[in-house]
């Protein structure tokens, strides 16, 4: 009742219908799904979605983002966990009764029927509308959506976009409260993949439902997402805003998996001395970048004087610089300036990749600037040990001290 009377004071009322689109809350409390061949989809995953937010689940093919979405709308049974809209238990509630839409990948209209028909048919299953109500609430859907022209084609004479619209049509058409996303862009082209985008964002700001975007690509994810959740072989392993996930990673794999290219990892040897922590880069010569001071809530806060530890360095393209010869480069404080040999320099439009070797190591740094160096030439590279992330090389999770609360992620 006041959720009602919130979305209906910030002016979220679906126009036509009359009736104010409540966002739902979605909490799944450790969902496990175990296939009969033994095949674990989802392992005690943890996720809850703000009433009216955009999260997306990020993830490579097969980590388990179809099955995380067909067990929030109620179309997969489950092993372990619960599912709950705004804290009530879904168990016993059937996929028809959850106001929530899905749209799939290839989309699924029904070719007997027009497409003023197939954008009416949740509207005929759910409401009893008279027929001039309904024609006016499709006439509405179809012009949010461009197909006024279309209505009364079939779908076969339709376009892959167009069907695509179509669906999201007639998923929105009965003002669901959540609307579930399965890669339903990806095997559109990219101009055709940004226009829907941007109809999913209007018609979002309209309604206000609460979205759940299940996509393996990152570019999708960002585009899309309040919040971004990293799906990895059915665990959820960070769930953070955009800036927070790509600046942040909590672990080693989410630092290569976010970010193209992808972050950049040197093996290091750490070692705390009476003046700070020097740090080496592991290699046939170990390199010294060089030192920062010790802090006890630093990302060395347990290294005791004079031990030393292995950590990998994880350092986007854009944080490395390129220093110009005549600069006066520091070797102690908070920024390094090893010497590295350029390899190969991709020219992508808007920038360079500088593709070099420190050590044993092939980084790439991104250029933005109009002098690249060329292929065979030393550079000097800074960068700045305040802006890195600090992983354990075993476990590869991030270990970057207090200040950096990141650890826990989700
Ligand atoms: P994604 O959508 O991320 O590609 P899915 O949720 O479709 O991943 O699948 C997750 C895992 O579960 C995969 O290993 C897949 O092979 C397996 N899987 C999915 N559906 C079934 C099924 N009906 N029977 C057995 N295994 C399945
Ligand atoms: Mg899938």
């Amino acid at each position: 009742m006041l959720r009602d009377l919130g979305a209906k004071l910030i002016g979220r009322v679906a126009p036509g219908s009359g009736r104010p689109c409540s966002p739902v809350e979605i909490a799944l409390d450790r969902v496990s799904k175990r296939f009969p061949a033994g095949v674990v989809a989802l392992d005690s995953v943890c996720l809850t979605v703000r009433p009216g937010e955009k999260l997306v689940v990020l993830g490579a093919s097969g980590s388990g983002k179809s099955t995380l979405l067909r067990i929030v709308a109620g179309l997969e049974p489950f092993n372990e966990g619960r599912v709950e809209f705004d804290g009530a238990d879904q168990a016993e509630v059937p996929a028809h009764h959850r106001f929530a839409a899905m749209i799939f990948q290839n989309p699924s209209l029904f070719p007997h029927l027009s497409v003023f028909e197939n954008l009416a048919f949740g509207l005929r299953a759910r409401e009893s509308l008279e027929y001039a109500e309904l024609q006016a609430r499709v006439r509405e859907t179809a012009a949010m959506l461009g197909l006024s022209g279309l209505l009364g084609r079939d779908p076969a004479a339709l376009s892959g976009g167009e069907r695509q619209r179509v669906a999201i049509g007639r998923a929105i058409a009965w003002r669901p409260r959540i609307l579930l996303l399965d890669e339903p862009f990806a095997s559109l082209d990219a101009p055709l993949r940004a226009s829907l985008r941007d109809q999913i964002h209007l018609l979002h700001r309209q309604f206000g439902m609460t979205i759940i975007h299940v996509t393996h690509d990152q570019e999708e994810a960002f585009a899309m997402g309040d919040r971004i959740a990293i799906l990895e072989r059915g665990r959820i392993v960070q769930c953070d805003p955009p800036e927070k996930l790509y600046e942040r990673p909590v672990r080693r794999s989410v630092g290569t998996f976010v970010g193209s290219p992808p972050m950049n990892f040197l093996p290091c040897l750490v070692e705390r001395g009476d003046s700070g922590v020097s740090i080496r880069v592991v290699g046939d010569e170990p390199n010294l970048l060089g030192f920062q001071e010790w802090t006890e809530d630093g990302p060395f806060s347990t290294l005791k004087l004079g031990e030393r530890c292995r950590r990998d360095l994880g350092i986007r393209p854009e944080q490395l610089e390129i220093a110009s010869p005549s600069e006066t480069l520091p070797t102690v404080g908070d920024s390094a300036a090893p010497l590295a040999r350029v390899e190969r320099v991709e020219f992508q439009g808007h920038e360079r990749r500088v593709h070099f070797r420190l050590g044993s190591n092939v980084l790439i740094l991104r250029n933005l600037g109009c002098e690249a160096p060329r292929e065979g030439d030393f550079i000097r590279v800074r960068f700045d040990f305040g802006r890195g992330n600090w992983f354990d090389p075993v476990s590869g999770v991030a270990l970057n001290g207090v200040e950096n609360p990141f650890a826990s992620g989700v």
